[in-house]
């Protein structure tokens, strides 16, 4: 399994060949990459590894794209592989999966138990993707029993997927517990507010700001400030910790002012937080790695969680700590939405790239609407996410 593009989509791509892998009684191997070493423990028992042997002998499989021959999607489109083949010693020894964001429509096909059934005769599979495909696995009947066996509540795939896989290094656990103990230990209640911008354009924003201010104070999460003279109490009013994470220090450095310079309504102090601000996205570098999943596993570590839309970063955090969090919509053409967030329906994270093609009738159909356990994601209408 070769998983790519930031470190929220690498985990929830690996989760969802985890379960595939599972699902169709295959040992899954993982590509390294850079720095996989770094970041987690091996999940399974001493002696074996997760990781694809160095030796291995398809040395290639990296530059494997829906273009290559070894390609499902693309054999089928040219015929060299069909529904017909039933003998075993036809089919080649190994089959590339192209399941990234961008994938095509004989790609997609993935996803009907007709190709299942003749994949689960190729010995070896190889697949790449960024994605979180698991929704469109219980659209499958092949999957439907053994799904309702291992999860019995279904939102809680990427929870368990997640927790049993993905145990950070020593390194990244000591991130994690410095920063919780010397900074969130000892609040009474814990906000997380990730902050995604897709905007290219260095920020701070301000309708963003507005947006993270909009939905806090709305939905009551975090106390309002007042324009009032403080008035001095010698009670010990609840202290609330604000851990915010982002890759710029903008928006933490305001809402921290804003709790300095104002008195809140209710008397309470808060504290604000933001661990690091690596100012933009440097998947390649070892260090900046581990202070994203730090930041990740920190925010899972709160009782209420803020999220950005789209991002597969919230979505890791939300499913460790077992949270429906507020799902700060999309903004549009520079505005703050309204209303700024809604809380999401369940903690799974976003399947993005869902096909949507009734593999019985061959024609297309709204995936979204087949049953009532997988449904479109809060953040994005044409995704689709387990509930
Ligand atoms: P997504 O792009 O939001 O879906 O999340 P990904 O985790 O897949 O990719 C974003 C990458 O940008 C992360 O893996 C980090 O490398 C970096 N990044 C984004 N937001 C933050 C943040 O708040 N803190 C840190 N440390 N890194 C971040």
């Amino acid at each position: 399994m070769i998983s790519y593009s930031g470190l929220g989509n690498r985990m929830l791509s690996i989760s969802s060949a985890f379960l595939y892998a599972l699902l169709t009684n295959r040992v899954l191997l993982i590509d390294r990459g850079t720095d996989m070493i770094d970041l987690f423990c091996e999940p399974f028992t001493a002696e074996k590894s997760w990781f694809l042997p160095l030796d291995f002998p398809l040395n290639q499989i990296n530059k494997f794209d829906d273009k290559s021959p070894e390609s499902y999607g693309l054999m089928l489109k040219t015929n060299t592989i069909n529904y017909t083949i039933d003998n075993a010693s036809s089919l080649p020894p190994f089959i590339y999966l192209h399941l990234n964001h961008d994938y095509g429509e004989n790609d997609k096909l993935f996803f009907c138990d007709q190709d299942q059934l003749l994949l689960q005769k190729v010995p070896w599979l190889v697949l790449r993707s960024d994605n979180y495909f698991v929704p469109s696995l219980f659209l499958m009947d092949s999957f439907e029993e053994e799904l309702s066996r291992l999860f019995p509540e279904k939102d809680t795939v990427f929870h368990h997927l997640g927790r049993y896989l993905f145990h950070p290094t020593n390194k990244v656990w000591g991130l994690i517990t410095r920063y919780y103990k010397a900074y969130l230990a000892n609040a009474e209640e814990r906000i997380g507010i990730q902050i995604r911008v897709f905007d290219t354009r260095p920020g701070p924003f301000q309708y963003i700001l507005d947006q993270i201010l909009a939905c806090s104070t709305k939905e009551n999460l975090v106390p309002q400030v007042s324009n009032q003279e403080p008035i001095s109490t010698t009670t010990n009013k609840t202290s609330k910790a604000v851990l915010m994470t982002s890759l710029s220090a903008g928006y933490f450095e305001k809402i921290r002012d804003m709790y300095w310079e104002n008195p809140t309504h209710s008397g309470e102090t808060i504290s604000v937080y933001q661990p690091s601000h690596e100012g933009y996205q440097q998947t390649e570098k070892q260090n900046h790695n581990m202070k994203a999943l730090a930041e990740i596993y920190l925010l899972s570590l709160t009782d209420v969680l803020i999220t950005s839309s789209w991002s597969t970063f919230g979505y890791v955090a939300q499913g460790l700590g077992g949270l429906k969090p507020w799902i700060l919509y999309k903004p549009e053409n520079e505005v703050a939405p309204d209303p700024p967030c809604r809380q999401a329906v369940s903690m799974e994270p976003c399947f993005h790239a869902p096909p949507f093609y009734d593999c019985k009738a061959k024609r297309g159909t709204d995936t979204g609407a087949l049953v009532p356990h997988v449904v479109h994601c809060e953040d994005m209408s044409w995704g689709l996410k387990v509930v």
